[in-house]
């Protein structure tokens, strides 16, 4: 690992049409959150550069490169994807955690290998999934095919780059399209490395692009192309917003969106095992600095075990151990970048100010390093109509609110414009189900928090998004079905 971590990361380049480009946009530095020491550039893409992207991915969409491989050619690339991703995973994952600063442990779990996994799982999908006769008068036939929307464009952020970028990239190659993806500013080293992999795999050039840059120039780009289908984005509320607006001022692409949550973990008094229940809530929102979407942000807890509970909490947060990212003893690595740290701490200023109380944690830690950390951070007496109850906050902050009964519970849960994802922790599994069922969230957790693999769905409702990433569902997003109605 030590080869990797001091290993020199050269000038990044835009990657079009199977070659390395430099951008007409100039460039912009890449720093390290482990020590916030530059670390390279990446090319900052133009509107022009972009239009060459989707030029190229069009160009190799149409000429059937791709697009017509034989299935079975097709699922030998992904899975020699998938190959080469395992085989690369520690230098892989390693340059991920320079760029954007999660705990290695869990990074080679949750991107290399859950990529790895993700490609594996789509190159399977090739030659199982497929169109339909429909039951039709006898004179008649009705085929329904199933066929690749054309050129996808792919917008992803920087909590889990590679992770969240395979699950775009890979049903979108296996239905037979054509990709312009645009990584987060702050993490694109490893998927320009995945597009490498890719070209070594045997992926015919243009087929995967990859544009850097920032979110209002490359990604505003890609979302105004006339010439993109359809887009895909796991991102924030406000650029989600954006993303349907450039669609409605562009050509109408389908626009599929995987946004945020506030996500409730309800906790009653009947809960089987209290202190594991504490034990994994406190990983469900302090992993990875609390940068992940379906992050348990919202601890309800039943008021007769508040006080405990919430020292349960309390004590296995603090034994988590927060430091650099690649040093393996670390369980918490660092904040993604400067900007996203101040936000958090502003977060938790704003809600003392409204009246919570910070029970553990509060501040920026190792601050000599250089790097953005920060403590794991509980505040009570949170009410459900103050900010930190409603507004996401992407970091290691958990807002902690009482509640009396079930009907309550359900209630503060449903109280946010979000809808990604719950928790609920209780013995009583006719309560566990009328949980799953009241709660409007894209998944509910029971006795658990957080995991889930590639055979389920992803995706939120209420103001957290549409459409599903993972499972064969998210091949919908990726295909379009066509009628053919032959009189016989
Ligand atoms: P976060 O606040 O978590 O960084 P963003 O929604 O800002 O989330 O970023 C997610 C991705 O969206 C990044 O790749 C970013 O560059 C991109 N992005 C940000 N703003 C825009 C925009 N106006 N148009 C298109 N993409 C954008």
């Amino acid at each position: 690992m030590d080869t990797y971590r001091r290993a020199a990361v050269p000038p990044q380049k835009l990657y079009i049409g199977g070659t390395w480009q430099e951008a007409q946009g100039g460039t912009l530095d890449v720093v390290s959150p482990i020590d916030g020491q530059k670390l390279t550039t990446i090319e900052s893409a133009s509107a022009a550069d972009v239009d060459r992207a989707v030029a190229a991915a069009r160009a190799a969409f149409e000429d059937g490169r791709w697009s017509r491989m034989a299935p079975a050619a097709r699922k030998k690339v992904l899975h020699r994807i998938a190959d080469i991703i395992e085989r690369e995973a520690l230098a892989l994952t390693v340059l991920g955690v320079r760029d954007n600063g999660t705990e290695i442990g869990m990074a080679l779990k949750a991107e290399a290998g859950s990529a790895a996994g993700t490609f594996r799982y789509y190159a399977e999908a090739i030659d199982k999934v497929y169109g339909e006769i429909a039951p039709t008068a006898p004179d008649v036939l009705g085929l329904v095919h199933r066929e690749a929307v054309g050129v996808v464009g792919a917008i992803v952020p920087w909590n889990f780059p590679l992770m969240i970028g395979a699950w775009k990239l890979a049903p979108a190659l296996a239905a037979g399209n054509s990709v312009v993806l645009k990584p987060a500013e702050t993490a694109s080293l490893s998927l320009l490395r995945l597009a490498e992999i890719c070209a070594e795999a045997g992926l015919p050039d243009g087929v995967l692009n990859v544009v850097t840059g920032e979110g209002r120039v490359t990604g505003e780009s890609l979302a105004l192309s006339m010439d993109v289908d359809v887009l895909v984005f796991t991102g924030s509320g406000a650029t989600g917003r954006r993303l349907l607006e450039y669609s409605a001022r562009s050509n109408l692409k389908r626009v599929y969106l995987e946004l945020g949550g506030k996500s409730p973990n309800v906790v009653f008094a009947d809960a089987p095992d209290l202190d594991q229940a504490a034990k994994v809530s406190a990983m469900g929102i302090f992993r990875n600095s609390g940068q992940v979407c379906v992050a348990g942000s919202r601890l309800l807890v039943e008021r007769s075990i508040h006080d405990d509970f919430v020292a349960l909490m309390a004590k296995h947060a603090k034994a988590l151990k927060v430091g650099d990212p690649l040093d393996l003893s670390s369980q918490i690595g660092a904040v993604n970048s400067d900007t996203q740290l101040q936000g958090n701490l502003g977060f938790v200023a704003d809600a003392v100010k409204e009246g919570g109380e910070i029970a553990l944690g509060g501040s920026r830690i190792l601050e000599s390093s250089g790097g953005y950390y920060m403590e794991p951070t509980i505040v009570t007496g949170v009410r459900p109509d103050h900010q930190l109850a409603q507004r996401e906050v992407f970091g290691p902050v958990l807002a902690v609110t009482p509640f009396e009964t079930e009907e309550e519970a359900v209630q503060i849960a449903n109280g946010t414009d979000y809808g990604l994802a719950a928790g609920v922790w209780t013995g009583n599994l006719s309560r566990a189900h009328r949980m799953i069922r009241d709660i409007r969230a894209g998944v509910v957790h029971v006795n658990t928090y957080g995991g889930a693999d590639n055979t389920v769905p992803l995706g939120g409702v209420k103001q957290s998004g549409n459409g599903h990433d993972k499972s064969l569902h998210a091949l919908d997003k990726y295909t379009d079905l066509k009628t053919a109605w032959i009189q016989l």
